[in-house]
């Protein structure tokens, strides 16, 4: 699940690899290494450890192209030198970098044995190299190929060969590969993120693809050697998108981007003519949206409770039946799929695997699914029948930030432009239109409160427990807050729907265990304000999170109030403290913010 990079070209690929995968490394690796083909066949040096410990071990020598680099994060085997990437065969002609897991990796390891050949390494991956090398095909390409016809498993891969010192062959399956296109040199990385210091044009892979990469082109193939027919794509931030600048952190600058990544969801999308909006992306006539019976969204983590809010808002703004679900339970338990359902695929990466998965089985069985993605050309928007793009830019913390928060502006935009095809008059259009565009400024203003936030949060980062609750549109912020401190503080917070409190979890709570209250000033502020009873009674400490409503004063410990929006869009608003809160909760306690551990970005595996 970590990093490659490859390189074939003119230059020097070293620095070039060196560079991407420094830009992968905030995924978190173990090991690193480098493999280049010459005049006198392949080199490889690698080591347990980061990327800087490889850079010792280089020397002047070591350089060229093409070249294929790896960082790893172990799956099969300790993290070692040995078990490092690149692998080479028995003769060295064959050198590989992988990603992913080798499922029937025990089975061929046991075949090479048998027939004499020793393995170097405990890795899954090695037998790869083994098998490419032992292959009598005529071409490399070729050699990948049926190869891959006998693996089971997941994989990115690159490899290289001492025969055809010129090309580097790629394949895919369940981890992502992009090509990056250049002047009469290409680029091959695990992610987009290494490549745009280099080149704006790339091309993905589709699982199931191969590639053989030389400077002046590449072609790609199915598994079963058919030529297949790329898009390229234009990718619209240079490197400057993935730099920290003056943050400590990327979560922090994510989260301040969110004014700026808003107006972005919303920019050329506004219709005022007809107080609705115009989505270029989704081919839905006002036919389809009349003929749509229900909305079922689907996603994962903060994907998933993008969705729960975007249920929320269709039902509300466009009167459509909607709900969403972990798209992992969606595609396990055999869904009934309807013609007049439309689904709706959420995925900052556009690479999450249970989301892709649960996107095959709508499709298969013929339905209609829409992508709301960030990472424009990824797997998932490709795969969709259409889709709305967040344009969050870049998000680099392994905690979303500004996705969400866009993720939810996408929705509202979809809400609207559905609503206004149906029951929804201009008159409340134009109130929502003004809302959203107030949103940015409200944002910024939330933003400058941070001081305030992050003393809060240094106090309560004392505690070990924490709930968070809301009512209707306020639970799936509740959810989305309890996560964000979970992920990155290892402080363990559950959510509930507010009224939910009193049928079990009341029990825990005392004056250890703090409630973070979502309480807007909207209808259902005495409700609130009687679970905030319910809390005070057990003497549980609460942060109540809304519109600085006076009426909150003498019930909780502290109160965070945000602009007020429009009832419906409150959310969007609601969860930026908390964001806040999680971070500041995750500094006090001197965790790592961007890489929490056990967790990964962009989750492609099962
Ligand atoms: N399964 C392989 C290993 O353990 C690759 C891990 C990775 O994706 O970094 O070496």
């Amino acid at each position: 699940m970590c990093g490659i990079v490859g390189y074939v070209g003119p230059r020097d690929g070293v620095p070039i690899a060196l560079g991407g995968l420094q830009r992968l490394a905030y995924r978190g690796y173990d090991s690193a290494g480098l493999a280049v083909a010459g005049r006198s066949g392949l080199k490889v040096i690698k080591t347990r450890g980061k990327l800087v410990d490889l850079e010792r071990k280089l020397g002047a020598r070591f350089k060229g192209s093409p070249i294929i680099g790896h960082t790893r994060w172990a799956t099969h085997g300790q993290p070692n030198d040995d078990n490092a990437h690149p692998h080479l065969d028995e003769s060295g002609r064959i050198a590989i970098v992988h990603n992913g897991i080798i499922e029937n990796a025990a089975a061929l390891r046991e075949r090479l044995q048998a027939s004499g050949a020793t393995l170097a390494s405990q890795t899954d991956s090695e037998v790869l190299a083994h098998l490419i090398a032992a292959s009598d095909a005529s071409d490399l390409e070729g050699a990948v190929r049926e190869v891959l016809g006998v693996v089971e498993g997941t994989y990115g891969l690159l490899v290289l060969s001492a025969d055809q010192p010129d090309r580097i062959v790629v394949a895919r399956m369940g981890s992502p590969v992009v090509l990056g296109v250049g002047d009469r040199e290409m680029f091959v990385a695990s992610d987009v993120a290494a490549l745009v210091r280099y080149t704006q044009r790339v091309v993905y892979l589709d699982d199931g693809e191969t590639a053989s990469v030389q400077a002046r082109g590449f072609q790609t193939h199915t598994l079963d050697a058919h030529p297949t027919e790329k898009e390229t794509f234009a990718v619209h931030w240079g490197g400057d998108a993935y730099e920290r600048g003056s943050y400590e952190h990327y979560m922090h600058k994510e989260i301040h981007e969110q004014p700026q990544a808003v107006e972005r969801a919303l920019r050329g999308r506004i219709d005022a003519r007809f107080d609705t909006v115009q989505l270029g992306g989704i081919d839905l006539s006002a036919r389809d949206v009349l003929g749509t019976r229900r909305i079922k969204i689907l996603g994962c983590g903060s994907g998933y409770y993008a969705g729960l809010s975007g249920a929320h808002l269709i039902e509300s703004l466009a009167r459509v039946p909607a709900d969403a679900e972990p798209a992992s339970e969606f595609r396990y338990r055999n869904p009934v799929i309807e013609p007049d359902t439309l689904y709706i695929a959420v995925s900052q990466s556009g690479e999450t695997f249970d989301t892709l998965a649960a996107v095959h089985e709508i499709k298969r069985k013929g339905g209609r699914v829409l992508g709301i993605v960030n990472v424009v050309g990824s797997t998932i928007a490709r795969a969709c029948d259409g889709g709305i793009y967040v344009h969050a830019g870049p998000e680099v913390s392994v905690t979303s930030t500004k996705t969400f928060t866009s993720t939810l502006v996408t929705f509202a935009l979809l809400s609207l432009h559905i609503g206004r095809i149906r029951d929804l008059g201009p008159r409340d259009g134009r109130r929502l239109i003004d809302a959203m565009r107030a949103l940015p400024e409200q944002i910024a203003r939330i933003l400058e409160a941070e001081a305030e936030l992050a003393d809060l949060a240094r106090r309560y980062s004392e505690y070990e427990h924490a709930f968070f609750v809301g009512r209707a549109n306020g639970y799936p912020a509740a959810l989305e807050g309890a996560q964000k401190l979970k992920e990155v503080s290892y402080l363990h917070a559950e959510a509930y729907p507010a009224a939910e409190l009193k049928h079990g979890p009341l029990a825990l709570v005392s004056s250890q265990t703090p409630t973070v209250a979502i309480v807007p000033s909207d209808h259902l502020f005495d409700k609130n304000l009687s679970t905030l009873h319910e809390l005070r009674a057990r003497k549980g400490p609460i942060v109540a999170v809304g519109h600085g409503d006076p009426r909150l004063e003498g019930i909780c410990e502290d109160a965070i109030g945000v602009p007020r929006s429009e009832p419906e869009l409150d959310p969007v608003l609601l969860g930026i403290p908390l964001q806040l809160l999680a971070y500041h909760c995750a500094v006090a306690l001197g965790r790592d913010v961007d890489q929490p551990r056990n967790l990964a970005k962009s989750v492609t595996v099962e």
